[in-house]
């Protein structure tokens, strides 16, 4: 069971529970969300461990305006007139990654752009007493459908959250819609609450809906984060020329002469391993090594999803399937 308070008394406690790390189901004008403050990896590691979503797609991180929105993203001219004319309301956009924005790697799964998106009502003032953006997917476990009452959350999360906010049944009912710029094109990479037509009109300009083609499912645009370092899986050895992607207490032989060394958790522990991840392989990647030795990780809880992103950045690639 987790708590439930209604959202004209709640802030000031799932305030507090966001600063401690903490999740916190919350409403949105779309459907509920499981919110996670964005800067904070572990905690937005508990995000997906909560969900038991077994991979580490990218999250749309949500602001109180545009103001903030502009300290995370690098904003073109009609990405903002899309922002002006759609903000607080159900349209994500998608843009390049500023430097130094206060959004963890895990977020953003390592890409250099983020999803962006300004809610209404109980959100957007829970994000401006914080001060900084929340990560918040659908609040369903995955594989279930989104969830649009409180009573619906507790359903099907309470058993795995401390606290979620009533503010009624959501009134979109379905989620954002998700655009991005590109060119001055508009390519629309998921349909949602706010219409093509309505874009359209708002820019006069027509919206792009890929279907088939390069881009074959909401987000694919995304691509994946892949190191250009060859990634070499559950390594009993680290071999000469090698960057060694530790994990737990025991070492692999040969570990003392990797070039470079990062450890995701000393201890084991999958949330820390989690929100490392991206990081370190990104700085792995800029050794120069031969390749980046991966130790053996769990594949229980968080690990399903450790392994996954790491299988995918071993894969070899085939840059004609993924587009950007
Ligand atoms: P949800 O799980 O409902 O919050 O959905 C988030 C959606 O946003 C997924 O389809 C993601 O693939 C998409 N998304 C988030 N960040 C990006 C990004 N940087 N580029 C493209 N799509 C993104
Ligand atoms: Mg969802």
């Amino acid at each position: 069971m987790a708590r439930i308070l209604n959202a004209e008394t709640a802030l000031a406690e799932a305030l507090e529970a966001l600063e401690a790390g903490e999740l916190v189901a919350i409403p949105t004008e779309t459907v509920y969300g499981l919110a996670a403050d964005a800067a904070n990896g572990t905690a937005v590691a508990r995000i997906f461990e909560a969900k038991g979503r077994p991979r580490f797609n990218p999250l749309i991180a949500h602001v109180d305006g545009l103001a903030m929105a502009e300290r995370i993203g690098k904003f073109d001219p009609l990405s903002r007139k899309l922002a002006q004319a759609f903000w607080p309301g159900p349209l994500t956009l998608v843009v390049p990654l500023g430097s130094g924005a206060p959004v963890h790697a895990l977020v953003t799964a390592g890409l250099d752009t983020v999803a962006l998106r300004m809610p209404k009502g109980f959100a957007g003032r829970l994000i401006a007493a914080l001060g900084r953006p929340l990560a918040a997917p659908s609040a369903n476990s995955s594989g279930r459908v989104s969830t649009t009452t409180a009573e619906a959350v507790e359903a099907d999360l309470g058993d795995r959250i401390g606290l979620i906010v009533d503010g009624g049944p959501t009134q979109v009912g379905v989620e954002s819609t998700i655009l991005r710029v590109e060119d001055g094109r508009l390519l629309m990479l998921r349909p949602g609450g706010v219409t093509a037509e309505e874009i359209e009109a708002a820019t006069g300009q027509a919206v792009e809906r890929p279907t088939g083609g390069a881009i074959q499912a909401p987000g694919m645009l995304a691509s994946h984060y892949a190191p250009a370092t060859a990634v070499r899986l559950d390594v009993a050895e680290i071999l000469p020329g090698e960057a060694l992607l530790a994990f737990g207490p025991v070492r692999a032989r040969g570990a003392a002469r990797a070039m470079a060394m990062l450890n995701l958790s000393p201890t084991g522990d999958l949330r820390e391993a989690a929100a490392n991840l991206f990081a370190h392989l990104q700085a792995l990647d800029r050794a120069g090594a031969a390749a980046i030795a991966v130790e053996p990780i769990l594949h229980h809880g968080l690990g399903a999803a450790i392994n996954d992103r790491l299988a995918r950045a071993a894969a070899p690639r085939d840059n004609s399937a993924i587009p950007a």
